[in-house]
């Protein structure tokens, strides 16, 4: 057994047979063969083998002639070693003795001795180890026959191993039969994990190099709470993880019936819990979980898998979906947030920028693009005519973004009238406040807008110079940094003063250990990912006003990310302990 940590991005506990992504996406099918079968698979393995190795000595012909035999050498060396008869015995004694699949078996083998090359750490040996992956996936093509195996069409139940996996391959995993992930790479604010946690499905990500561990159908655990993956688990682990499981069903199933209460502290201070979503389906989400409306709405997933922008009819369908759903109740739609780690599309053509977090992204993107930007703003002034549609801007940093932004949007107002088109021309207009300079410009923005919206995610990521995506600096970006609580604190008394409301949208407001700390810093409403809202009013409804308070002034006086958290996190467990 091996237990590998992680970054915990989506709660929950699964058990199961591994599915291992690589970049070409084989998986191996089964790990067992018939018994006595043995024969034919070993057939099949030599098969493979001799059409793998004649592949090699063809790339062999084609690399020599075109650049030269130095090159070709490469793919011979490859033939050579498909062709090493210590490997082929190696292999066939696990399809004999061990009952494995051919495909289980050069899996386990070639892994194996790719860890080992690994191992030695000496930068040339390691490279080496790529080849041996490479031979495998070749291997496996044969005996696969050429099977790609697309995420969205799995059959049975797995759980989910890859190096990296993109916001829109997360987007399409089916519940049903992916039961969690884990990822080598990974943040815990990136889109992927966001997207897990939209899914409900639980998530580790950043766990740092483990691919070359495992093999496909191995028995793995998952532990989205703990930020756990068990490799080949012992029967204890496996036992104490079964009634692990249980104790959440149990947990959520008692969350449930917190739906329709108040968000309200036991000396009845009422907070506003909202919902962020991402797709025109997850409104109902939000509505079973308690929401009281839709905080953040956001619209790049318009764009997914997609070659051409969504028309004007499309985002309105979209939008007045959600918004018949909510009657009587906010929505927020935020403009597009393209760019960075959210697809890129045909729209995207800065997608290879050197920086892109630092580059062409969202708003930034928009002002560039008047006709994809105005084509979404009438649609959501179409939407405003159905129901209380809010408009909110993302990565505003300067004054003069949001300027343009709202001439931008009387523009199409205008428009909109002259053709006669409904819609609600006092619509409430908001600013996300992501950028360092927009919070230290907090007071000056607070005139110019109905409502802020704090998006900790970038937020942290701007201003610790750290990644969101990115496991290297996971321990670097943290909500609980002071330097960040200072400009959230900033941006609370510059909306206090201009009495203008502030939600937190980012996944900092669904996160438990936060709770305390924000209501006690004055916020008094919440936008999160819909299955954290249950567990976040059940702490709400557990605390006195007077404790929140105090937490957020010794907080304040501390100095670093560790001290806080920690504290933070003894005072959340208090009041919830199974969560925490
Ligand atoms: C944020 O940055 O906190 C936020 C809510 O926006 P996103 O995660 O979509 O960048
Ligand atoms: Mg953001």
């Amino acid at each position: 057994m091996e237990i590998k940590r992680g970054i915990a991005v989506s709660p929950g506990v699964a058990i199961g047979p591994a599915l291992v992504l690589d970049t070409e996406l084989y998986r191996i099918p089964q790990r067992f063969i018939e018994p006595g079968s043995y024969p034919d698979e070993i057939t099949r393995l030599r098969t493979a083998l001799k059409l793998a190795a004649d592949e090699a000595r063809e790339n062999q012909r084609i690399v020599s002639e075109k650049i030269g035999e130095q090159y070709g050498g490469i793919f011979q060396a490859h033939a050579l070693m498909i062709e090493d008869p210590g490997l082929r015995t190696e292999i066939e004694s696990l399809i004999r003795d061990q009952g494995f699949t051919a495909e289980y078996a050069v899996s386990r083998v070639m892994r194996r001795r790719a860890k080992m090359l690994e191992s030695l750490n000496q930068a040339y040996l390691s490279a080496r180890a790529a080849d041996i992956f490479d031979l495998e996936r070749r291997i496996l093509k044969y005996l696969l026959g050429r099977r790609q195996e697309q995420l969205h069409k799995l059959k049975q139940p797995v759980i989910l191993l890859a190096h990296d996996l993109t916001p829109s391959e997360t987007a399409e995993l089916d519940k049903q039969y992916v039961l969690a992930f884990a990822t080598e790479v990974g943040g815990k604010t990136s889109h992927t994990a966001i997207m897990a946690g939209v899914l409900g499905i639980p998530a580790v990500v950043g766990v740092g190099r483990f691919l070359t561990e495992v093999s496909g159908s191995d028995q793995v655990i998952v532990d989205g709470n703990k930020g756990l993956l068990i490799l080949d688990p012992d029967v204890d682990t496996l036992e104490h993880y079964e009634e692990a499981r249980r104790t959440f069903v149990h947990f959520e199933e008692e969350l449930a019936e917190l739906r329709d209460l108040p968000a309200v502290t036991k000396d009845g201070v009422e907070i506003t819990l909202l919902g962020n979503i991402e797709f025109p389906e997850e409104a109902a989400a939000c509505l079973e979980r308690g929401a009281s409306g839709v905080g953040l709405y956001r619209t790049e997933f318009l764009y997914l898998g997609r070659k051409e922008d969504p028309t004007e009819e499309e985002h309105f369908q979209a939008y007045s979906h959600v918004v018949k759903q909510m009657p009587g109740k906010p929505v927020v739609i935020r403009t597009l947030d393209l760019g960075a780690d959210k697809f890129s599309s045909v729209t995207d053509p800065h997608s290879q920028e050197r920086n892109p977090f630092l580059g062409v992204r969202s708003i930034r993107l928009c002002l560039r693009n008047l006709k994809l930007f105005k084509t979404q703003m009438r649609a959501i002034l179409r939407a405003s005519a159905l129901g209380d549609v809010r408009i909110m801007f993302p990565m505003i940093s300067t004054l003069l973004e949001l300027r343009q932004s709202k001439m931008i949007l009387a523009d199409v107002m205008d428009d909109l009238e002259d053709e006669g088109i409904p819609f609600n021309r006092k619509l409430p207009i908001g600013t996300m406040i992501e950028v360092p300079s927009a919070a230290i410009m907090a007071d000056r923005l607070a005139t110019e807008v109905d409502f802020f919206s704090l998006g900790t995610n970038d937020l942290i990521q701007y201003t610790l110079a750290a990644d969101r995506t990115n496991e290297n600096v996971a321990s670097l970006y943290n909500a609980a940094d002071p330097a960040v609580l200072r400009l959230i604190d900033l941006v609370l008394k510059a909306a206090k003063n201009a009495n203008i409301p502030v939600t937190v949208c980012g996944e900092m407001s669904g996160d438990p250990i936060y709770t305390l700390l924000l209501l006690g810093m004055g916020v008094r409403q919440l936008s999160a990912t819909p299955h954290n809202i249950p567990e976040i009013k059940k702490l709400i409804r557990s605390i006195e006003m007077k404790e929140a308070t105090e937490v957020a002034e010794q907080v304040m006086r501390m100095d670093t990310a560790r001290n806080i958290t920690n504290f933070l996190r003894e005072k959340a467990r208090r009041f919830l302990p199974e969560a925490l």
